[in-house]
């Protein structure tokens, strides 16, 4: 495929090649795309530089985006050695996992001002200062969401106060961005096993409940989230914007699963 062929892309959230975004990386590499990934820090560069070999990604850039010099830093080497880019892939969510178990109720201030810094402000700090690389051609954004953002979900909890945030988030980025012709979309993923999902207290049944009651009968695996990515980084959807774009087999659309 030669769908980003002459693109390039910032690909923000490898942990390791089950992350999400190495699924969203790997189909926009074959599609052609040049890119440039970030880590969050030396723990995690030992596992995501030889990623970004294996993509042949050009650049591999450390970034953690609780630090607004580490986002400076980035965007200015970015600039440095691109000056233009395309596609920015924001697949970055933290919070407290002893709170992501129990109730809601007792979250704490610190844990909410941490999770939605990190899984929500991120979204609108790295859209500020990475779409001046993109004024003259246009481009795309695309974040993870998922459906406790609209729905209670078990011990989901605070990520899903901020998943609706970062939902609300790309609305109103997508109004701000339109008009330079830059998109910005969420693709709404039903569970994968990534070391975030499995921070999530219940996450097996959680699994197992979508799986066996999407109409699709199975949940997303990486490569289905990955072409997602690529279609909203692509200028297949260059009609579409503010989109929360579910992967998730349909189970969004069950009220009441079926009897078997
Ligand atoms: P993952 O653990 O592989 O990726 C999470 C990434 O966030 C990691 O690479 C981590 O380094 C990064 N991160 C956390 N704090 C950071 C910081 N301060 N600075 C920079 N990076 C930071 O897990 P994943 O499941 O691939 O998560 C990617 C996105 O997908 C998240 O937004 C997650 O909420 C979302 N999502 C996941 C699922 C799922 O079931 N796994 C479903 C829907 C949405």
């Amino acid at each position: 495929m030669t769908l980003l062929t002459g693109k390039r892309g910032l690909i923000m959230g490898i942990a390791n090649d089950h992350s999400i975004a190495y699924g969203i990386a790997k189909c926009c590499a074959e599609a052609g795309a040049e890119l440039a990934l970030t880590y969050q820090n030396d723990m995690l560069a030992k596992r995501v530089r030889p990623l970004g070999e294996t993509l042949g990604a050009s650049l591999t850039l450390p970034c953690d985006v609780g630090s607004e010099g580490s986002i400076n830093d980035m965007v200015k080497t970015l600039k440095k050695e691109w000056e233009q880019i395309d596609f920015v892939v924001h697949a970055i969510a933290f919070a407290d996992k002893a709170e992501l178990r129990g109730a809601y109720l007792n979250t704490s201030r610190a844990n909410f001002h941490s999770a939605m810094h990190i899984s929500c402000y991120s979204l609108t700090e790295l859209a500020r200062t990475t779409t001046p690389l993109m004024q003259e051609k246009g481009g795309s954004i695309i974040t993870l969401t998922y459906l406790g953002a609209n729905r209670i979900t078990p011990n989901y909890n605070v990520m899903g106060v901020a998943k609706a945030a970062l939902e609300a988030s790309v609305r109103y980025l997508a109004v701000d961005l339109g008009k330079h012709n830059i998109r910005v979309n969420a693709i709404s993923a039903g569970p994968v096993k990534t070391l975030a999902g499995a921070a999530i207290s219940g996450a097996r049944h959680v699994f197992r409940h979508s799986e066996v009651n999407a109409p699709l009968k199975h949940n997303p695996d990486m490569n289905e989230v990955g072409r997602a990515g690529l279609y909203l980084a692509s200028d297949l959807s260059s009609g579409v914007t503010g989109e929360i774009h579910y992967v998730d087999g349909g189970y969004h659309h069950i009220g009441v699963p079926t009897a078997e």
